[in-house]
């Protein structure tokens, strides 16, 4: 019986253990299908305070494990494939093996959606980016290319704008998601070239191990073509990772963790973290502060409960 399982090993679930862990708490983090979590998928970090010079996305998450580990936690690999929350000790399913434990703290993160592309998934970090606050920085006077038509893509297209020399927005559809004024404001502003009802059919260069260019279909004509960019941000949604939830705590529309204030849910006892909840601020460091709040107050759980 653990007092304490943390699910996720990004930034949130890291800090979690590490506060549990010098709680004397004996936590345990199961890794999850993406150990490491969002950071591990970045190159350098240039805004996560306490490094000056920056410090590379899986270097710093992999940090954040290690003093974990040092104060006592334990991490086991594999993902949670089933949960009983109905009652406590809370049950896990990890690959098969189920185990029990009092409290539980989800930090299972949320996943970019990719367009899925072969030549995508290989230029991850190498031009491909789903996050321009992380990565517009490395594109300056560069072409920059953004996929997507809801208020996440309009939102960093217009960020990137301080960067690149340019942006393209591409969207598969000549109608948008996004809200009126994130549109109109996108619209506006004069580095943005709208290319709708397009789609991506490949990013090149996957032999020269970065982004030099994408082929673009248009949806109507059929007519395909090859464009120059140097930087391409995904920004066609994320999923929070909460399948193994659904059911037994409240998820907003999306699937993403409703919070009952604090880091508490609507199950006494579980308690978010991270990027599972969050879908506005999404940062190393505000997942981190995430991890402290839900650990602390797991900690305070388990001892008004005599444990
Ligand atoms: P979203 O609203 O779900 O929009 C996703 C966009 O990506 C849609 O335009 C969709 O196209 C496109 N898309 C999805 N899958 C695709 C694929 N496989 N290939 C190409 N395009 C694809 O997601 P979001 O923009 O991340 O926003 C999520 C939520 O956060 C929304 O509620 C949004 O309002 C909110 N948000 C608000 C702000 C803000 O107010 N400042 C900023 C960011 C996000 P279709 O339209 O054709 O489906």
């Amino acid at each position: 019986m653990f007092n304490v399982v943390i699910l996720g090993s990004g930034c949130a679930g890291n800090t979690a253990a590490i506060y549990t862990a010098r709680a004397n708490l004996k936590p345990l983090v199961i890794s999850g299908h993406e150990p490491g979590g969002q950071l591990s998928l970045t190159t350098l970090v240039e805004n996560f305070p306490g490094f000056p010079e920056g410090i590379d996305g899986p270097v710093l998450v992999d940090r954040i494990k290690q003093q974990a580990q040092h104060f006592g936690a334990e991490y086991r690999d594999g993902s949670v494939l089933e949960a009983d929350l109905s009652r406590r000790p809370f049950r896990l399913s990890v690959e098969g093996e189920w185990i029990e434990t009092r409290t539980l703290i989800i930090a299972t993160g949320a996943s970019a959606r990719w367009l899925g592309l072969d030549s995508e998934q290989k230029l991850i970090g190498k031009g491909v980016s789903s996050c321009a606050t992380c990565d517009g920085f490395f594109f300056r006077d560069k072409h920059i290319m953004v996929a997507g038509g809801g208020d996440s893509a309009m939102e960093e297209a217009l960020f990137l704008t301080r960067f690149g020399r340019d942006v393209a927005l591409v969207h598969r559809r000549d109608q948008f998601r996004a809200s009126r004024i994130m549109l109109d404001r996108a619209r506006a502003n004069p580095k943005i070239e709208f290319v709708t009802s397009t789609v991506i059919e490949e990013v090149h260069d996957v032999t020269k191990g970065l982004v030099t260019g994408v082929r673009l279909r248009n949806v109507a004509s059929g007519e395909t073509r090859d464009r120059e960019v140097d930087g391409l941000f995904i920004a066609i949604g994320h999923i929070p990772n909460t399948r193994p939830f659904a059911g037994q705590i409240e998820l907003d529309a999306d699937g993403y963790i409703v919070s009952k204030g604090g880091a508490r849910t609507s199950v006494t006892g579980v308690f978010h973290a991270g990027d599972v909840q969050d879908r506005t601020y999404r940062q190393a460091v505000t997942a981190s502060g995430a991890g402290c709040m839900a650990a602390m107050e797991a900690e305070r759980f388990l001892e008004a409960e005599g444990h």
